[in-house]
């Protein structure tokens, strides 16, 4: 897409900082580093996000995942990483090409904070909504 900055970064037009780059995907450092060594993944073919996707192209993506998870984390001597991927604005999607966060994670002052709301569990709401959601094979 002529717009769409990703597509510039894989066309060469705009420069970014590679970490690792095949025929499918290119992996480049996020120009914020939310954590030292913040890596964004993305198909270098356009796709909106997530939703977009079928299994192949995203298989073809995450199958990525692990070997870049795995030298960042050994390289960057990190203890741990957190992988995020948003999907439209209400999710906190600003680039509308596929990417996929990977954030090495050192300690509590990093500058990462992912907070999950806890609520309590009501299992008769939970298995009608499962029931509502299920799809099957
Ligand atoms: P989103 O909020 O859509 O999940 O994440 C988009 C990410 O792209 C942000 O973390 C932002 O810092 C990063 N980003 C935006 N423009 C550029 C750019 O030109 N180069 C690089 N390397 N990262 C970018
Ligand atoms: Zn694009």
């Amino acid at each position: 897409m002529s717009d769409c900055i990703f597509c510039k970064i894989i066309a060469g037009e705009i420069p970014s900082s590679k970490v690792y780059e095949d025929d499918d995907v290119l992996a480049f450092l996020d120009i914020t580093q939310v954590t030292k060594g913040h890596t964004l993944l993305i198909p270098k073919k356009h796709y909106r996000n997530i939703l977009e996707m079928d299994a192949t192209s995203a298989s073809t993506l995450f199958a990525r995942l692990p070997k870049i998870a795995q030298q960042l984390k050994e390289k960057l001597g990190a203890n741990g990483l957190n992988i995020v991927n948003n999907n439209e604005e209400i999710a906190g999607q600003t680039i509308f090409h596929t990417h996929i966060h990977l954030l090495p994670r050192f300690d509590e002052t990093d500058g990462l904070n992912i907070e999950f709301t806890a609520h309590e569990p009501d299992f008769t709401a939970l298995a009608q909504l499962a029931n509502e959601l299920y799809i099957g094979e």
